[in-house]
């Protein structure tokens, strides 16, 4: 199937050839042409997948159609969980939109307002936004949604996941009932399916798997070692590897900033990411990521989610996360498109219960090495390390679950129905 069999416009297909695409993404194949039958689409998809252009470009094509007015209400509002995934879509929506008369925005928190809103006040056909800054602006009275003909709720689960479902209601009684909606997420909990009833009018429902992202097809390595020999085996790994784009999971903010100054001051670029970092640190470690400058990416959990970083070799979990879900994600950042990926483990003792909930999820043994002068320490209680962030451990309520999750991170955490409200992360 090609992008011009989709019916998108040639201004469309011109800005999708500039960005290198040859052929639409499943997801792409099956979203645009109901949204451009104007349907209100419910899309099960996670980053990777091409849903980003699965939703902005018939969105594009629609709001392109109509003729356009002198003064630019928003007609269509893109609303993303993080900062960074708004920047990121962001970013899309400009480069897919280059050949057209249409005008975008961002609005997210953490930076000053100013800017954001004497852009909007311009006049902008689509915007993109966290809730939290939406919410505040439109507080002010410095923004309407009352023109709004396309709402686009993306990655729904991280939404709930954060606590943001009383803004999303809010939102939505700011906005026209007339009106088309498309909802992404990457998990269908009895929470989404209710929040997608409320939301979605009679919706054609998609699906799509991302590629090569199965936990099969992804080497995976555990490295036994003591908790203070960690540092120094990740340091030995990287620079005898010579690896040179690795993400480094870690549990804690703290943590995260603590290993990144160590492998700075063992030679190796690095740069940590997580939520109390400016909007603008975060920017420039991702930025510094993508273009090869920095080696070394720590981030914790929450603040990977959304990032953008197709074909990752190297993803090594520092710590082992202690929600087993949450290794599926990290270790899907890998291996993408077809590109091979490894995914390394570092355990020592304490983190033994999270290794076994983790290899139960996945239905697999993870082979184990030990690196010589780097060997685990006999003595070391097994007893769990206290859990990080405020998270519950979900693992022992998943556990009977899990036995019959299938092996796709998809759908492994499809029936992960409820998760624990994370108010605490609420940083946009
Ligand atoms: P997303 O899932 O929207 O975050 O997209 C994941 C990555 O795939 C991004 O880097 C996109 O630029 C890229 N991408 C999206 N659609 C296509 C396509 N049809 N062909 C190749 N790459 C694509």
């Amino acid at each position: 199937m090609s992008f011009q069999s989709l019916g998108l416009s040639e201004a469309l297909l011109k800005a999708v050839s500039k960005k290198g695409y040859t052929t639409p993404s499943p997801i792409q194949q099956k979203a645009i042409p109901p949204v451009l039958d104007g349907k209100d689409v419910l899309a099960s998809a996670q980053t990777g997948t091409g849903k980003t252009a699965g939703f902005t470009l018939p969105l594009l094509h629609i709001l392109s159609e109509n003729p356009k007015e002198k003064y630019r209400p928003i007609r269509a509002l893109i609303l993303t969980p993080t900062r960074e995934l708004a920047a990121q879509v962001y970013a899309n929506v400009r480069e897919y939109s280059e050949f057209l008369n249409l005008r975008s925005a961002v609005i997210f928190g953490g930076v000053n307002q100013k800017p954001q809103v004497s852009t909007i006040r311009q006049g902008v056909d689509i915007l993109v936004a966290t809730p939290g800054r939406l919410l505040d602006l439109q507080n002010q009275g410095l923004l309407s949604l009352k023109r709004v003909e396309i709402f686009v709720l993306d990655e729904a689960d991280r939404m709930l996941d954060m606590g943001f479902l009383r803004d999303i209601e809010k939102v939505i009684k700011s906005m026209p009932e007339k009106r088309q909606n498309l909802m992404f997420s990457a998990t269908f909990s009895k929470d989404i399916k209710k929040l997608a009833h409320g939301i979605l009018n009679n919706p054609v429902q998609v699906e799509a798997t991302p590629e090569n992202t199965t936990v099969e097809a992804i080497s995976q390595k555990v490295y036994r070692v003591a908790k203070g020999l960690k540092t120094g085996l990740i340091i030995k790994l990287i620079s005898e590897g010579n690896w040179k784009q690795v993400l480094v999971f870690n549990r804690t903010k703290h943590g995260a900033n603590k290993l990144c100054e160590k492998m700075i001051k063992a030679g190796i670029t690095a740069a940590a990411i997580h939520g109390n970092k400016s909007q603008g640190a975060r920017t420039k470690a991702l930025a510094g990521f993508k273009t090869g400058k920095v080696r070394v990416l720590v981030a914790t959990d929450i603040a990977a989610r959304g990032l953008d970083i197709p074909l990752l070799p190297h993803v090594i979990n520092f710590e082992l996360p202690n929600i087993s879900e949450d290794y599926v994600h990290r270790i899907g950042r890998t291996g993408r498109a077809g590109a091979s990926g490894e995914a390394i483990s570092l355990v020592s003792a304490d983190e033994t219960s999270f290794l076994r909930a983790i290899e139960k999820l996945i239905e697999m043994k993870l082979p184990v090495e030990i690196v010589e002068g780097f060997e685990p320490d006999p003595n070391a209680s097994t007893a769990p390390i206290k859990q990080g962030q405020g998270r519950q451990n979900r693992n022992s309520r998943n556990s009977n679950k899990s036995r019959n999750s299938s092996r796709n991170p998809q759908s492994n955490r499809t029936g992960n129905s409820r998760r624990p409200k994370r108010s605490n992360d609420r940083r946009n």
